[in-house]
This record gives C-alpha cells, structure tokens and sequence, in this order.
C-alpha cells in the first residue's frame, strides 16, 4: 500500500506491477528518472477510465469485496463533464488529507482549517458532491456528514429555488455556523442575488471557498453582495482531488505533495497548456496521466507569496468550452470573461456558437440592476471580431453533470481542434 510519502517514482511502479490497466507497461528501472518512467505511460482519458472501472483499476491481490465490505474503500460517480459520469474509486482517508494539505495553501483557509472543531457548509449540485447525493427533502441533521460538512442544496437548478428554499438555507447556516462555505460560484452567485433581492443578511464564515466551475467575474461581484469574506477559488476534482489553490495574489499554486502535474503545451493556443494530473499517495486512486479536460496558463517568474512549485498564472477553462474567434483564434472562457467582466446586473451568462460568425449571448439579469445589454455586445465584438445577438434569458440550462456550461461552438469539435487532432 502506498502513503503520503510516495513519490512519482513510487506510483508508476506500483502501477506498472500490479494494475491490470497498466499490464505491459514497463515498469521504472533502476536509476531511471520519474519522468523518463511516466512518458511511457499512455494519457488517460475518461472514456478509458470508465472502461477500466473497478476491476482493473484494483491493485492485484487486493480483494474489492471486502475492502468495500470494511469501509476501505467505495464507488463514487463524478459529477463529470461533458456529460460523461465517471465512477472513482473513493478512499476518505486520502481524500481528507490531501484537502488539508490543499487548503493550507491560501493564508486565510490555513489559518482556520487546522482548528479543532472546523466546519463547512457545501453550496453546489445535489446531484452527487463527492460521495455524496441530496436530491430529495431531508432534514437538515441528514445533510450534516461526520458533525463537520452541512450540505445545503436539494434542488437541481438554483434557478428553481423558491423563497422558502433560500430562507431554509440561510436558516441553516445560521444554525450550523460554518467555518467555511464551500461553493460552486454559480449557484452561489444566484443564493447571493436571492439574498440580496429578500433583504436578508446571511451568517459569514472565515471564508469561502469555489470550486466545481469555472468562477465568472459576474458570478464573483454577485457573490461579493451577500459574503464579505475572502473568496478563494481552488481547482480540483473527484478523479484526482485539491490539486490547485488561488492564493493572495491570485496565482494558483500547487498541492504538491498529493499529485503529479504536466502542462502539455496547445500548440493552437500561445501560451496555454492542458493539465495532466498523477495523484499522489492514494492505493485505491490507480491513475497515471489522468486528462484533466481544463487548459491552463503557466505563470512566469516567482509569486511574490514565496511559494514555489508550478505556479499557474490563470486557469482558462475547458478544452471543450473553446470558441472560434472569427479570424480562426481559440478564445478561451476566461477571456470571454474577462472581456464581458463584472457586468451590472447580470447574474449568469452563457455564449453559445452556432456557424463561423454566429454567437449568441444569453444573459440571467439579476433583477438588482439593468443590465447594458448593448455594451456586452460590444465588448464581445471586439474579442470575437463578429458581432453576437444578445438577449436576457430567465435561466441558463444546467449539464446533466450539475454544472453550468459558459461557452459552447456547436458547429465543430473545437476540442480536437485545440488539440491538433481535428
Ligand atoms: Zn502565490
């Protein structure tokens, strides 16, 4: 069995010798470099990972059945991407210390998370938060997990919250007192709103921390209504855990000591690089080169926070979330983003794209202000070099996976185009 301690090296032998996924892989030879090792082994996408689960994901001479039987080890499905739920592995004792070990990497989480007593309330999907499923009407001390995780939605999109939904929660936090508010931004965001359009004034934890989805800056100003705390965004997922953390100065620095990352360079796109994550110390989590799906920039020179390890200066967003600017350029959603920026009134938006030069923006006002509907227009044009229709939608549809799709071009696979195998 692996530990904490185990290095690269450590995770490609053990993989090499005793997961059937990886038979005929060679194993590291001796004075062998990790990366020399790791470039033996094949990326890993989820189309394989589904394909291998359980049984050839489990170490030979393990036996599965009883290690679930024990508790060792379950099955938890991802609320996955691109519609695809992939069932892991789960192991709690690794999931909890590489969290830790995640959250210490921000000063104002690192302060409170050691504490005896720690708290947090989750915001996100019911559909399943890690081990974890809520789509139906429990009382709240059936949401709490281990006296510490209260898990406050039950509803599938947080557009169909009613008001008695966002009284309940508020209530509840009230009540719990969390220390930490974990949150998917969007859904956050629109709690925020709900707050704000009631007049109601909600308990504040030390912090909150997003995760889950992409955090747009309209998402970030609405949440910044109702929580006067710092809000640290961290990057992480079911296959591979807390493998980023945004710090002080919004850099995102890594969970080194829990995962192996690689930025493989997108030729198509200046700059960026897909992420490649080996977890780290996890006997149960048997997965190497494991494609994250996300692209990510690397940051140049050191964080003036002092921390080191690879440093990354933004995180663009899904591979698949791209669109085609209309001289042909990959616009990632971070640069929508920054492009549309913390627009008035606008609670949520999505760009959808239909041809060569035909976008759509769909905008959720907030009903707090007027959203300048023409001037996001023009703000896209200007990235873009098209002009979109935009128009004010009462909701954006959710993805099967809970989570929310900002960018989408229907007219072709723009993830093997970013990849060069279109
Ligand atoms: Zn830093």
């Amino acid at each position: 069995m692996l530990d904490s301690c185990a290095t690269l090296l450590d995770v490609l032998t053990h993989c090499a010798q005793r997961v059937p996924l990886y038979r005929g892989v060679e194993a590291p030879r001796p004075g062998e470099s990790s990366a020399d090792a790791l470039a033996r082994f094949p990326l890993l996408d989820k189309a394989t990972l589904r394909g291998a689960f359980p049984h050839r994901l489990v170490p030979e001479g393990v036996a599965l059945p009883q290690a679930l039987k024990r508790g060792d080890v379950s099955f938890v499905g991802t609320s996955g991407t691109g519609g695809e739920r992939v069932q892991v592995l789960w192991h709690q004792p690794w999931w909890d210390a590489q969290e830790l070990a995640g959250f210490r990497l921000h000063s104002a989480m690192a302060e409170h998370v050691d504490r005896p007593g720690f708290r947090e309330a989750v915001l996100t999907t019911p559909v399943c938060s890690g081990n974890l499923c809520h789509v139906a009407a429990l009382p709240m001390e059936e949401r709490i997990e281990g006296q510490r995780t209260l898990f406050l939605n039950q509803t599938v999109h947080p557009g169909s919250w009613r008001d008695a939904d966002i009284a309940r929660m508020a209530d509840e936090l009230e009540r719990f007192r969390p220390d930490a508010l974990e949150a998917d931004p969007a859904y956050l965001a629109w709690f925020s709103v709900r707050l704000a359009r009631a007049g109601r004034g909600v308990h504040q934890p030390r912090f909150v921390d997003v995760s889950y989805e992409f955090p747009t800056r309209c998402a970030l100003a609405q949440i910044a209504r109702s929580f006067e705390v710092p809000v640290i965004d961290t990057y992480g997922s079911t296959e591979c855990g807390f493998v980023f953390c945004a710090c002080e100065h919004g850099r995102y620095h890594h969970n080194s000591e829990w995962s192996h990352v690689e930025l493989l360079p997108l030729e198509r796109v200046p700059g960026a690089a897909r992420l490649v994550v080996t977890p780290l110390g996890n006997p149960w989590l048997n997965l190497v080169r494991f494609d994250s799906g996300d692209v990510v920039r690397q940051a140049t020179g050191a964080c003036p926070c002092g921390r080191g390890g690879v440093t990354l200066e933004a995180i663009e967003g899904r591979i698949q979330d791209f669109v085609v600017g209309a001289a042909g350029e990959l616009v990632s959603v971070r640069r929508v983003d920054r492009a549309l920026g913390a627009a008035r009134g606008v609670l949520q938006w999505r760009l959808v794209q239909s041809a060569a030069e035909r976008f759509e923006l769909e905008v959720v006002p907030d009903e707090l202000d007027t959203p300048a509907l023409d001037d996001l227009r023009e703000r896209l044009a200007e990235l873009l070099g098209s002009r979109p229709d935009v128009r004010a939608v009462r909701s954006i549809p959710v993805e099967a996976s809970g989570k929310f799709r900002p960018c989408r071009a229907e007219h072709l696979d723009v993830a093997a185009l970013a990849k060069g195998t279109a």
